[in-house]
């Protein structure tokens, strides 16, 4: 499984996929999914981002690797192997060739310098740590892991340690803080290494951000789970059943295609299928996805 490099100014990007799921019933995820208004959009989603039938969303879980003249990076960890999962079957006890992938993609775990994190969900964190005999240790020996407080503070709070999170937060968050390989980022954001900056972009989750990078006088963005499907350029107040707080979700994906259609930025996702990556130019008072 090769996937493309891209190019931003001296740092190269490129995609280590997880898993795709290709059984999600479109109003599950996004309520308001309209068949009709989806129509005029099927020629660009299908096959790899909806089924033909017009029934399933395609998703994507991938991790992003990105090299710097400096450092390796890593943005988001996916779901992980051997992690019980049992409240979320999908998720449940995944037995992938990720780190073989990893390899396959030029990087050893101990290579890499940071890992960046957009938010702290099952789906994001589970690679942070692995099982070794018996006990979930950072998987990257040598790294700094790199994520929004607001959302560490979160799981501490009555309603995080309840929530259906909690246990990913306890097996792929806490092992890293306990090695001392935390790097928590203020509720304002901001800059971080040379090239890269923290955006808040809450909704999705209570501190989640977006991160961008810039070289050579280029931009990328690496939005999280601001989006979860490409139809939501095209209808970005379609949030996700999965937002905690769906208007600010709206308000931040509202700012986030306003900034990649006035950077021209790449933008990598987090769960869109094909390439995953793409470009937003405006249409019309809209947005228009093209995938690169
Ligand atoms: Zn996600």
């Amino acid at each position: 499984m090769t996937d493309r490099y891209y190019t931003l100014g001296t740092t190269s990007i490129t995609r280590v996929p997880e898993k795709l799921f290709d059984d999600f019933s479109p109003n599950a995820l996004l309520p308001l999914w309209n068949h009709e208004t989806v129509e005029t959009h099927r020629p660009w989603l299908v096959p790899d981002n909806l089924d033909a039938a017009g029934q399933k969303l395609i998703i994507s879980v991938h991790t992003w690797v990105i090299k710097t003249p400096k450092y390796t990076v890593l943005v988001d960890t996916g779901v992980g192997n051997a992690k019980p999962r049992p409240e979320l079957p999908i998720f449940h006890q995944l037995d992938e060739p990720w780190l073989e992938r990893l390899a396959a993609a030029g990087v050893t775990p101990e290579e890499v310098d940071f890992v960046l994190l957009t938010h702290l969900h099952i789906d994001h964190i589970g690679w942070n740590t692995r099982l070794v005999d018996g006990q979930w240790v950072p998987t990257f020996p040598n790294a700094k892991y790199v994520f929004p407080q607001a959302e560490y503070e979160y799981f501490l709070s009555d309603a995080g340690r309840q929530s259906i999170g909690h246990a990913a937060f306890v097996d792929s968050v806490l092992p890293v803080i306990d090695a001392g390989q935390a790097v928590m980022i203020g509720v304002d954001g901001g800059p971080f290494l040379d090239d890269f900056h923290f955006h808040p972009t809450q909704g999705h989750s209570v501190g989640h951000m977006s991160i961008s990078l810039h070289s050579g006088g280029e931009t990328a963005m690496f939005g999280g789970d601001v989006m979860h499907h490409p139809i939501q350029v095209a209808h970005p107040l379609w949030a996700s059943c999965f937002c905690d707080l769906p208007e600010a979700a709206n308000r931040s994906r509202q700012w986030l295609l306003n900034y990649l259609a006035d950077h021209n930025a790449l933008y990598f996702s987090s769960h869109f299928a094909g390439t995953s990556a793409g470009r937003v130019q405006r249409l019309g008072s809209g947005f228009a996805w093209h995938f690169e």
